[in-house]
């Protein structure tokens, strides 16, 4: 039986230990876009022997509520994993929601089995795990709510805002040491829970619709932190590991986001920054545009020597990654030299246009980062933006007074010709105007971008015949 029983345990340290290197690989290969598939297989088996390792344990004495849990698990996550791209962010949301619901659940069962004889330490980590945990339940389903549109994507502001909030999270705090320094006192824990889940809703009141994508990755942050606190509470390492992993990954991602838009994490987290959409959105000049037809799209194309194209979140919308990729080997079957210019916040979540490009077998060698081709748009013929619109702003680098001002833009402005295909004179996410398109080298494609691209590859297969 004890033979049995340490036979059992070495396993599952086996598979956790396997798990563990399988989660660090992962995120080290889903670094780039050639790896980025391994890296999904490496973190599915990963979490795959996690799973087998925890239903070994000897504590487990019945499966049927597990078998239970595992098909209602699996009839929620099927589905969701099944969304369009563009609902990504919201669908991660949720996710993150879930996982904090259940570190709160686990937390709070902790709590009442081992009270009153909680260390001092344990009851810091308890407390810290379901602090975060039950903001982040919260704040996670509201920030989905806002992307999904079913909340108002509008900041909700009054004066003294950040005050108010951040007195409402003091209480859980003062709350949390009170328990750490008696624990016996058990009446106080579901206060720990209800004010943090007041919190998480009052934090998201403040923040823009669209500034949701970088806040979900702090969220992620918090849902990892709030995992490694539980990790210390059930003492597993597994835990504690991935658990780290996430709350490093996602706070790294949340600072790359904030940096690419030039924004601190305070201007995020309290800046209201949609408000910004609302105020400028209405400020139309009577400026003058030069707009062209697919025909002649595709003559100025067929001609050049060097094309980039810089696609952005309309291309998302319109679905039009496929086409673009006909687009990029009809012009490369004419000799032209056509290359991706990526963007980092270029679409609505991070590295939304590596995966559509790669979804539709764009070759990864031909997808450039913004630092990589910034130095090349003055050699470039023909710069050809496909539904993005903040990200080439030059308003960005000129004008101090510009909301983005401070923002690193891909320098499309700079190459000899730059044909915009988007559907009217309407701005992108930031809400202003873009001076790229009142340029004298800048034609305006007008169309949905998945139609205009098919005209064009339409008529560049015309001309050859
Ligand atoms: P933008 O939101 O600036 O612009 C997108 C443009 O696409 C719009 O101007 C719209 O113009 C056009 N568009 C929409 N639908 C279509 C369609 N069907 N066919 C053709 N065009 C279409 O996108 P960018 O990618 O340039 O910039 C991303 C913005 O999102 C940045 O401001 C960034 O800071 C922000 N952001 C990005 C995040 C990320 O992780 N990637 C996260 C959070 C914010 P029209 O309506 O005229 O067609």
């Amino acid at each position: 039986m004890t033979a049995e029983f340490a036979g059992n345990q070495q396993l599952i340290e086996i598979l956790y230990l396997v798990a563990s290197v399988l989660f660090i690989l992962s995120l080290k290969w889903l670094s780039a876009p050639s790896t980025a598939r391994r890296g999904v297989l490496a973190g599915e088996i990963g979490m795959v022997l996690a799973i087998a390792g925890t239903l070994l344990h000897h504590g487990i004495v019945d499966y049927k509520w597990i078998a239970i849990a595992l098909v209602l698990g699996s009839g929620i996550g099927v589905p969701l994993g099944l969304v369009q791209m563009t609902a990504v962010p919201q669908r991660t949301a949720l996710s993150h929601a879930f996982g904090a619901l259940c570190v709160t659940l686990v937390g709070t069962s902790e709590f009442y089995l081992r009270t009153p004889d909680v260390p001092r330490f344990m009851m810091a980590v308890l407390s810290m795990e379901v602090i975060l945990a039950s903001l982040t339940f919260t704040g996670s389903l509201m920030a989905a709510g806002k992307l999904q549109e079913v909340l108002p994507q509008r900041p909700i502001t009054y004066r003294g805002q950040n005050f108010v909030n951040l007195g409402v999270l003091a209480i859980a705090i003062v709350v949390a040491v009170f328990l750490v320094l008696h624990p016996g006192a058990k009446e106080l824990f579901p206060i720990m829970i209800v004010v943090p889940l007041i919190f998480g809703v009052l934090m998201i009141v403040p923040i823009g619709g669209a500034d949701m994508p970088t806040v979900i990755s702090l969220l992620n942050s918090y849902a990892g932190l709030s995992a490694a606190a539980m990790g210390f509470v059930l003492n597993s390492k597994l835990l504690i590991i991935a658990g780290a992993l996430d709350g490093s990954s996602g706070f790294i991602l949340s600072v790359i986001m904030s940096k690419a838009m030039n924004r601190s994490f305070t201007n995020v987290l309290f800046g209201a920054f949609g408000q910004v959409q609302a105020s400028t959105a209405g400020a139309k000049e009577d400026k003058v545009v030069r707009s062209a037809t697919p025909d002649e799209a595709a003559g100025i194309l067929a001609a050049a020597n060097r094309v980039v194209v810089v696609p952005g979140y309309g291309m998302a919308v319109a679905q039009a990654q496929h086409k673009v990729r006909e687009l990029y080997d009809a012009l490369t079957k004419r000799g032209v030299d056509v290359r991706f210019a990526i963007h980092p916040v270029a679409g609505r979540m991070p590295g939304h246009m590596n995966v559509l490009l790669a979804e539709a077998d764009v070759p990864y060698d031909k997808l450039m980062e913004m630092d990589d081709i910034n130095s090349d748009f003055p050699q470039t013929d023909v710069a050809l933006v496909i539904g993005a619109n903040d990200v080439t702003n030059p308003a960005a680098r000129t004008d101090q007074s510009s909301p983005i001002f401070g923002m690193p833009i891909l320098d499309v402005d700079k190459a000899r010709t730059v044909m915009v295909i988007k559907r009217s004179m309407n701005p992108g996410f930031a809400g202003i105007d873009n001076p790229l398109y009142y340029l004298d080298r800048t034609l305006m494609l007008f169309g949905d971008a998945k139609s205009f691209v098919n005209s064009i590859v339409h008529e560049l297969a015309g001309n050859t015949h």
